[in-house]
């Protein structure tokens, strides 16, 4: 059978082959030198393979397929929330007068764009409990390097100049820590306890006058909602730090609780997971920050406002501000996406999102306790981790187990993190899923469990059904082939 397939490397065509067949021209060209200087004249014709429009677009098709996508299969991958983007949000996208626009053109010609920014805004903030939105950030991580710069300029504004230290749970994800040292903070790290959620003790142990913030991720990447939330608020708040909430899986908790209301300080949103907008690949991403009472002056500029007399405009005069943090105002065509999300939703709808999310994920991590262990038995949120400790044990660890799902056309989950469960498996279904795909993922990997018994050969040569067996993932990002080659 493999032998049968078509070549998945674009082939060289054949001299002269045309995809299109351009008419000549009825007026005279006008010859090269005359339109370029000599100096940047090719002298020799580019090698490039010549093909037939039949033979591009099977070859761009091939590629599209594969990779693997969610429009083509299970995705999931803990954290990342692969959940369906739905379609409507690429049609709202694509109308002319959204997709056309330039951030140069006057903001009287500009104010249906700005006002669906503001509206976005403005359900940021009722869904966060909180007072301030910038759309600005293009990424999760992103957005929690505006919200720490934030803080830092809070602290610098009130001359409190002793505040060097971000506090960050073992538990959080890791572009935590990350944001909190690229800010120029030292990161002390907090200790999670026997339940998987932040230890309370060591948290109090390490609160004092040096401390800027504490940088919580919840539900944490165990998947579990920190159970002690609002006395760890408190105690933070008492020691004179901020709090900061990372919202990227937001999915978990929509139309159910805000952290405005659990007393946080600012939040990042993920738009390019809990609100749709696609992801993966590159693509460009949106993490907007809102911010309560005290962070408000420290906002990027411009923020989108509306005057009393109905018109949106850009607000930059704001003389506290952290400054710009993205050209023009941010990634407009992902807040047209979000916006689409959430008007098809509705309230009710998003609060089912996270009820369905959370279902999803207690449904799977209920299937799958045997034959694999399971750290923590208590209810998850949106995702779990589980451990391939038995299966390491009898040879195949838990990436041989991802490569082998992959054999099933799923998506491996998250593998190897948090780094506080050894063979960590982290599995994030979303709420998109019906309970027939969730079936068929369990089945899957209740197969492989099998197979690590009484054929470990088989997963321990995984993956059998794709192009390239095993990638080298080092040599991959170190040394990128990303063009054609003669
Ligand atoms: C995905 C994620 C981030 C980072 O978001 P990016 O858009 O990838 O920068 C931060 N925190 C958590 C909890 C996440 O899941």
């Amino acid at each position: 059978m493999p032998e049968l397939l078509e070549p998945v490397i674009l082939g060289q065509g054949a001299p002269g082959r045309r995809g299109v067949a351009i008419p000549e021209a009825a007026v005279p060209a006008p010859s090269l030198s005359e339109v370029l200087p000599a100096a940047m004249l090719r002298r020799e014709a580019p090698a490039l393979p010549q093909q037939s429009e039949l033979e591009v677009v099977r070859h761009y098709l091939r590629l599209s397929q594969l990779n693997h996508a969610i429009d083509k299969g299970f995705y999931p991958l803990g954290s990342c929330t692969m959940k369906y983007n739905p379609k409507v949000n690429e049609w709202v996208a694509r109308l002319d007068g959204l997709a056309n626009i330039h951030p140069y053109q006057p903001e009287s010609q500009l104010q249906g764009a700005l006002e669906i920014m503001y509206d976005l805004q403005q359900w940021l903030c009722a869904i966060t409990g909180l007072e301030r939105c910038s759309l600005q950030p293009a990424a999760g991580a992103h957005g929690e390097l505006t919200g720490i710069l934030m803080i830092k300029a809070y602290h610098q504004h009130r001359d409190d100049a002793k505040r060097t230290r971000v506090l960050v749970p073992d538990s959080a994800h890791g572009t935590n820590p990350a944001t909190a040292a690229v800010a120029g903070f030292e990161v002390v790290t907090v200790a999670s306890d026997s339940r998987g959620l932040v230890d309370l003790a060591d948290l109090k142990a390490k609160l004092d006058d040096r401390v800027a913030a504490l940088m919580l991720t919840n539900p944490n990447t165990l998947g579990l909602f920190e159970e002690d939330i609002l006395e760890i608020q408190e105690a933070v708040h008492a020691a004179g730090g901020l709090l900061y909430y990372d919202g990227a899986n937001f999915n978990a908790i929509l139309g159910t609780v805000r952290p405005g209301d659990m007393g946080f300080d600012v939040v990042h949103l993920n738009l390019h997971k809990t609100f749709s907008t696609p992801h993966g690949g590159g693509g460009p991403g949106s993490g907007p920050v809102v911010v309560g009472k005290a962070l408000e002056p420290f906002l990027p500029v411009p923020i989108v406002a509306r005057d009393a007399s109905g018109n949106y405009r850009l607000d930059a005069n704001r003389p506290l501000t952290i400054g710009r943090v993205k050209a023009f105002l941010g990634n407009f065509g992902m807040h047209v996406r979000a916006y689409a999300y959430i008007l098809a939703h509705g309230a009710d709808g998003l609060a089912q999102v996270s009820r369905d999310a959370v279902l999803n994920a207690n449904y799977l991590k209920a299937q799958l306790k045997e034959p694999f262990e399971m750290p923590h038995a208590q209810p998850c949120m949106h995702e779990f981790v589980m451990s391939g400790s038995r299966q390491k044990a009898k040879g195949c660890n838990t990436l041989l187990l991802g490569k082998r799902l992959i054999d099933y056309g799923i998506h491996p989950p998250t593998i190897y993190f948090p780094l506080i469960v050894p063979e960590a498996m982290m599995i994030e279904p979303t709420e998109t899923e019906s309970k027939e795909t969730l079936d068929r993922f369990v089945s899957a990997m209740h197969n492989i469990a099998r197979e690590v018994e009484e054929t470990p050969a088989v997963v321990q040569q995984a993956p059998h059904t794709t192009p390239i067996k095993r990638v080298d993932e080092v040599l991959a990002a170190r040394k990128p082939v990303l063009r054609w080659r003669a």
